[in-house]
């Protein structure tokens, strides 16, 4: 390539993760030789993973780029000072860059696109010197937040404190100031900046389409098992507002999951959940979509499209009456609690019988879409 196409690098960002690649193993490995590895050492690299993680997923991402709940301030200068632990940018323009990945998603604009590859999406686009973004919307809201730019002001002295100097002091408690330095501070570092990377280079390749195919995101729970829960990537980008990434309770999103557990302390609320309703459209959409795609259907016979919409049609009404008749119930049941009377118990009992036999339907039909879409997806018609 000839030097007049040749990107121009951002020198802080290439010489810092140059000596965090290089120098880190070597300095890492120098120190497992003399010293090895204590449980103490290892408890604290954990604890320090997840805390400098966490806060660039439930902080930086869906608090401070997505807004999907409002956190108290305390909590908001928790994840500020861990996520700069992270060393991934102020969250300002942590999130600047976020929103435009969102809005831009594969395009020229989007900062980290997948369609340059998969090593500029995962640390390519942070060793280039980064284009004039003309976008000042998407920092507008950020700019009025205190505390946000109270971050981003001092960024670099809060980022060394928390991510290398705390981690060494507190390890020097017991006697182990270099290892808490080395370990919990360069190792777990590199570490997080792997996993979290992951998340723009990965979630754009491996995986599912579920719910959208407008654009590379995937949904890959073995890639949420390292990325805090954000592998449901193909969810995230068409319900980027939804506080989880992993909708299903047993789907592994620790995210999800701090968050939740913050509110209980009052520390979040306003948690944002898509209704699940949309949630199940667009999963039938996308379905269809596939089958519709599928050209070896064009041979047959059968009118399997117009049959497609009447299923569909059925599997939201059947769905529609399940969920409306559950949130009866659930006025129902709190009443009866409160009142304690005969009609009360009545009523709750009647739509209890109702609503199961309107999810009995919905399954029922369920049932009969699944077989019937798998069947029009594996057939091979010649
Ligand atoms: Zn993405
Ligand atoms: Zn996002």
């Amino acid at each position: 390539m000839s030097n007049s196409t040749s990107p121009k690098l951002n020198w802080g960002n290439t010489i810092f993760l140059t000596i965090l690649h290089i120098i880190g193993p070597f300095l890492i490995g120098i120190y497992l030789y003399h010293f090895g590895l204590s449980f103490s050492l290892v408890t604290l690299g954990l604890i320090f993973y997840f805390l400098t993680g966490l806060s660039i997923t439930a902080g930086y991402h869906r608090l401070f780029a997505h807004k999907s709940y409002v956190a108290h301030p305390a909590l908001e200068y928790f994840y500020l000072i861990f996520g700069a632990a992270a060393y991934q940018n102020s969250a300002l323009n942590w999130c600047f860059d976020h929103r435009i990945h969102h809005r831009y998603v594969d395009q020229e604009d989007d900062p980290y696109t997948i369609k340059k590859g998969f090593w500029y999406a995962h640390i390519g686009w942070i060793i280039e010197a980064s284009k004039e973004k003309n976008f000042p919307q998407y920092k507008r809201d950020l700019v009025r937040n205190p505390r946000v730019v109270w971050q981003d002001k001092y960024y670099l002295l809060i980022s060394t404190l928390s991510s290398l100097v705390l981690p060494a002091l507190i390890a020097g408690i017991w006697g182990e100031f270099l290892g808490g330095f080395i370990i919990a501070g360069v190792a777990r570092l590199i570490i997080v900046h792997h996993a979290t990377f992951f998340i723009n280079s990965l979630c754009h390749m491996w995986g599912k389409q579920t719910y959208t195919d407008t654009n590379t995101a995937k949904d890959n729970f073995i890639l949420a098992l390292f990325t805090y829960g954000e592998g449901f990537h193909n969810f995230h980008h068409l319900f980027h507002n939804d506080y989880r990434n992993g909708i299903r309770w047993f789907h592994f999103d620790p995210t999800k999951w701090l968050i939740k557990f913050t509110s209980y302390f009052g520390l979040a609320q306003k948690l944002y959940k898509t209704p699940s309703r949309k949630i199940f459209l667009a999963k039938l959409e996308m379905r269809k979509k596939k089958i519709a795609q599928k050209e070896s259907l064009s041979k047959l016979k059968s009118n399997w499209s117009d049959y497609i919409d009447s299923v569909i049609e059925k599997l939201d009404s059947t769905y529609g009456e399940w969920f409306d008749l559950k949130e009866q119930y659930k006025v129902a049941y709190s009443e009866f609690k409160k009142s304690k009377t005969k009609l009360a118990k009545a009523n709750m009992q009647k739509l209890k019988i109702e609503a199961n036999e309107a999810k009995l339907r919905y399954k029922h039909t369920y049932r009969y879409w699944r077989s019937y879409s798998r069947l029009l997806l594996r057939s091979q018609c010649v």
